[in-house]
């Protein structure tokens, strides 16, 4: 990054060159410059979101709702330089396709907005750090929520993520509930619950929506105090406390807080001081009726080396967990992924990423961003061909993935029958349970269709498999202990 900085940086458009004063800018900060200069005037970042508001209002009522989701709601303004107007958009693809559809007609509606708008420069943003479609308004509110925050001395607070909101949180089977608790959390101004505990596995989107609670918060009601920071964090500034022998002032810092975030409590498991400490501080915010949230990759029940009086602390509230994804979950993540890329990706190639990686989110994630950058760094198109080869390594390490012969294996040992049952005829729930278990595992963790599941469990119909893994759906929505196990399992077999 550091010498790219250094020279003054080229744009591609029209030949022309910018003077690198608003596109080498994080734009974030975009409230410590909010003035670009029109012939020794300054138009205010609030004039030009006005403009543009109106400018795209229009375009709006022109082009309609989808495409103008799609080019010109991610389009930010930079500013107005000697009757240039700079436009920011998300990508190269998006810069050529909105140069070449809308370019004449915004210069048009600009010049009639504000007459000293001559022509229009379109750029693309390095690296969007703040969210793709949010327009220049939501980043300013962003940048003052941030610089209120350190304006309290908020200094607890971990930073938060500006890509993890509500809405670029796409909901599904799998996560639905946490993402209702979360919200609900959110939009309340009293305490609904306390705590919410949201658990389950990595990559999920746990911190993601602890941080969409925290940037709704300091929105909606910026007058509460709202603190996120990871348990690990926590434990690091008890301890430092400790040191400095300055546990009042840790104490009551803690305690002014509204709401208390403390992200993947696992870690202070078996810590006790540590934990005895965050016992207290919970303990005087719920009383003092203040909003906890907590997150953890497991169950409370399940966490290892928890006092138990915190263990029942925590189930007071609301417990919700986050599911292993879904193939439709998975599609429906990467068709907004790409959509807010700024990129068209066929259905095919994201029909066979949503089989392909099914891991966590995370990885999901990685892996389209992968193959795009690697488009746009060729210059070509995605196709099925390219997108195998650039993910040749992470496809190799899921295909390695797990056979149905090892789920059953590793199934009957765990709820103790034999593998035979696997297979056999038998219907007492004590063997026809496991063995839906076992079809459900091969339907989430294999390639396998449902009528060749089938077949290796005995020559069943594809219609047995199909109830089986509603059942355990089912279950797994209604029973927690059954859920754990089957979780359990799924991660024992992913290793
Ligand atoms: P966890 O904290 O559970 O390990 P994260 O919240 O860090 O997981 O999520 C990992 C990545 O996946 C993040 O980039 C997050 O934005 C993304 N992600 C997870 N779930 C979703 C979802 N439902 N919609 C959009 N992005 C998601
Ligand atoms: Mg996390």
């Amino acid at each position: 990054m550091g010498p790219i900085r250094d020279k003054p940086k080229k744009v591609a458009t029209n030949g022309a060159t910018s003077n690198g004063r608003f596109d080498t800018r994080d734009e974030v900060d975009i409230s410590a410059h909010s003035g670009a200069s029109v012939g020794g005037v300054e138009v205010s970042a609030d004039e030009l979101a006005t403009h543009w508001e109106n400018v795209s209002a229009i375009m709006r009522a022109e082009i309609g709702e989808a495409p103008y989701q799609s080019w010109l709601r991610p389009m930010s303004m930079r500013g107005i330089d000697g009757g240039v107007l700079t436009i920011a958009v998300p990508t190269r693809f998006m810069r050529d396709w909105a140069a070449a559809h809308y370019q004449d007609r915004l210069t048009e509606l600009w010049g009639v907005e504000n007459d000293s708008v001559k022509s229009i420069m379109m750029v693309v943003r390095s690296a969007p750090p703040f969210g793709d479609t949010t327009d220049i308004r939501q980043k300013r509110e962003a940048a003052d929520i941030v610089q209120r925050r350190r304006e309290r001395g908020n200094d607890l607070s971990a930073p938060l993520d500006g890509r993890f909101t509500f809405e670029q949180f796409v909901v599904g089977k799998p996560n639905e509930f946490a993402y209702a608790a979360a919200r609900r959390v959110a939009e309340a101004d009293s305490v609904p619950f306390n705590p919410l505990f949201l658990y389950g596995g990595v990559g999920l989107g746990k911190t993601h929506l602890m941080h969409a609670i925290a940037w709704h918060i300091s929105q909606s009601q910026p007058e509460r105090n709202v603190i996120y920071l990871s348990a690990e964090k926590f434990m690091y500034r008890f301890i430092q406390a400790l040191r400095e022998q300055n546990t009042v002032d840790f104490k009551s810092q803690f305690r002014s807080v509204d709401v208390l975030m403390i992200d993947d409590v696992q870690f202070i498991a078996g810590k006790d001081s540590t934990q005895e400490e965050f016992f207290h501080t919970f303990n005087a915010l719920v009383d003092q009726g203040r909003q906890i949230v907590i997150s953890a990759d497991k169950s409370p029940s399940y966490l290892e080396g928890m006092e138990e009086r915190l263990v029942s602390r925590l189930n007071c509230g609301l417990v919700a967990d986050i599911h292993a994804t879904t193939y439709e979950l998975r599609l429906g993540i990467l068709q907004s992924k790409a959509h807010k890329l700024g990129v068209e990706v066929s259905v095919k190639v994201l029909e066979f990423l949503a089989h392909k990686i099914t891991a966590n989110v995370r990885e999901l994630e990685g892996a389209l961003n992968r193959v795009v950058a690697h488009a746009q760094l060729v210059g070509r198109d995605i196709s099925l061909e390219t997108t195998q080869d650039v993910l040749r390594d992470l496809l190799r390490a899921n295909d390695r993935r797990v056979t149905i012969e090892e789920i059953q294996k590793q199934v009957a040992s765990h709820f103790n029958v034999r593998i035979s049952d696997m297979h056999s005829a038998r219907r007492a729930r004590s063997v026809a349970r496991p063995r839906q278990v076992a079809m459900y595992l091969a339907k989430q963790l294999t390639s396998r269709s449902l009528p060749e599941i089938g077949r290796k469990f005995g020559g069943r119909d594809h219609t047995t498999v199909m109830h089986a893994v509603r059942k355990v759906e089912e279950l797994r929505e209604h029973d927690t202990g059954f859920n754990e196990d089957v979780e359990l399992l799924r991660r024992m077999l992913e290793g």
